[in-house]
């Protein structure tokens, strides 16, 4: 048996027009277009590409963009500041404050993101998206876990009474992943690094989502015969190597879908983004 590869770029190509259609739409009603901000605090390369590559797909999608870079000694309060203001700035619907912080301010992290105005919390990360995510009536959600749960829909892979397991509990993707798969009735269990035999928990999955960061942790005997496997985890093993927490080539043999890194979920983030920044500009245009 050998794995059907769920190809992030084709879904994230189909979730990004959508997200042109929309934010068309939104444009021809209102007049303007939706309007996404960007703070990089600091100078961390990696960071740095993933602002430029969410400023060009801004581009590509007709959403204005600003990125606003920050010295690395910005301090909490002038972050702070910035964020109040563009929380105030009509033409920002979307705000984003590209993670890690600088160390002097990452203490600060959740003071930070709770200033943001939850209407313009694109990242679903401010206390009251996430309240409402855990109660079911959320907006504004993470984009990696939702673009997890897109591209299951897009590929007809069944939600509903699936066995699903996720192997991470962060705030970011596990623990939304958690809220979400359960919100489409599936049955799931959450590991961590307390599990005891992970691989007996991880075995029982119709859907595998691993969200670790630990290189090819996830091996073909930890994985059911044609299990649907989702790899959020991007692991630098060498100046040019990219790889998942999944065992690719093992797991590819009897997995029913896999996701490939590079190529998987990566791509879907930024697709999400520009979802969530059109979703955030049609609720505040229209209230
Ligand atoms: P975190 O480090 O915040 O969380 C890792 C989770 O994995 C924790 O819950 C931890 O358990 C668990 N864990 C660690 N070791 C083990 C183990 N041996 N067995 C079982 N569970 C374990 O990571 P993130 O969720 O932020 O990211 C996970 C991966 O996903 C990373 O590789 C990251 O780069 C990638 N990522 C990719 C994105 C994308 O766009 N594709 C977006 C976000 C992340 P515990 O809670 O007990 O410590």
């Amino acid at each position: 048996m050998s794995a059907k590869i769920l190809a992030g770029k084709e879904f994230a190509e189909r979730f990004k027009l959508e997200a042109k259609c929309d934010a068309q739409a939104i444009k021809d009603k209102y007049g303007v277009e939706p309007g996404l901000a960007v703070i990089v605090v600091g100078d961390d390369p990696a960071s740095a590409v993933y602002v430029r590559n969410k400023h060009r797909t801004c581009a590509e999608l007709n959403i204005y963009s600003e990125v606003i870079a920050m010295p690395a000694t910005a301090t909490k309060d002038e972050i702070v500041a910035k964020i109040r203001e563009l929380n105030a700035a009509e033409k920002i619907h979307g705000i984003l404050v590209q993670l890690p912080l600088p160390k002097a301010v990452s203490g600060y992290e959740a003071e930070i993101l709770e200033s943001i105005d939850p209407r313009k919390d694109v990242d679903g990360f401010h206390p009251l998206n996430v309240g409402k995510l855990v109660s079911g009536e959320a907006a504004l959600v993470p984009c990696t876990p939702l673009g997890c749960i897109k591209m299951l829909d897009a590929a007809g892979i069944c939600i509903d009474g699936a066995r699903a397991v996720v192997v991470g509990r962060s705030n970011i993707v596990g623990k939304p992943m958690l809220h979400l798969l359960m919100q489409r009735h599936a049955t799931v269990t959450v590991c961590h690094s307390h599990t005891k035999d992970l691989a007996a928990v991880t075995r029982q999955a119709d859907i595998l989502v691993v969200a670790i960061g630990r290189p090819q942790m996830i091996t073909a005997d930890m994985v059911k015969v044609g299990a649907t496997v989702i790899d959020v985890g991007i692991n630098r093993i060498a100046e040019k190597k990219l790889v998942g927490d999944v065992d690719f080539d093992g797991v590819a043999k009897i997995a029913g879908a896999i996701t490939p890194v590079p190529g998987g979920v990566g791509l879907l983030t930024v697709a999400m983004l520009m979802k969530n920044v059109v979703t955030a500009a049609k609720m505040q245009l229209s209230q």
